[in-house]
């Protein structure tokens, strides 16, 4: 378990915490190079979400240090920001964000919602 990590190493904000309303997944570079929104059946047959993918990846390839796209052009890490802009999902498609290091890292399984945070929103 993460849980009690001394979080005075520079890293504080992405250190798991204690679940409460307040509670976030931080909306950083590093959970967006975890998440496997990439990859999820989901949004697979999406073609907004898949033309999204493709233009945030090479934003994120030209911007210098933690810099990160607007959250309504990274089309995952769904669980900090909410609910996708793309409104071409498929919810029938199985959710594999209980694959994610951000998911585990975060005891997101805990929460409500616990996974297709596209569909349900984001992580409390
Ligand atoms: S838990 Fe799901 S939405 Fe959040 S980063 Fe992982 S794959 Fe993306």
């Amino acid at each position: 378990m993460n849980r009690g990590r001394d979080t005075s190493e520079g890293k504080g904000s992405l250190e798991p915490r204690e679940r409460g309303t307040d509670f976030e997944v931080p909306y950083a570079r590093e959970n967006i190079q975890k998440c496997m929104c990439s990859q999820c059946p989901v949004q697979a047959n999406s073609k907004c979400a898949q033309d999204k993918l493709e233009s945030s990846k090479k934003a994120m390839e030209n911007m210098s240090g933690e810099k990160v796209p607007d959250p309504k052009d990274v089309p995952g890490l769904y669980c900090s920001t909410g609910k996708a802009t793309c409104q071409d999902l498929n919810p029938d498609r199985k959710c594999i964000c209980n694959t994610c290091e951000v998911w585990k890292e975060y005891d997101l399984g805990e929460g409500k919602p616990s996974q297709y945070f596209c569909m349900n929103g984001k992580a409390t």
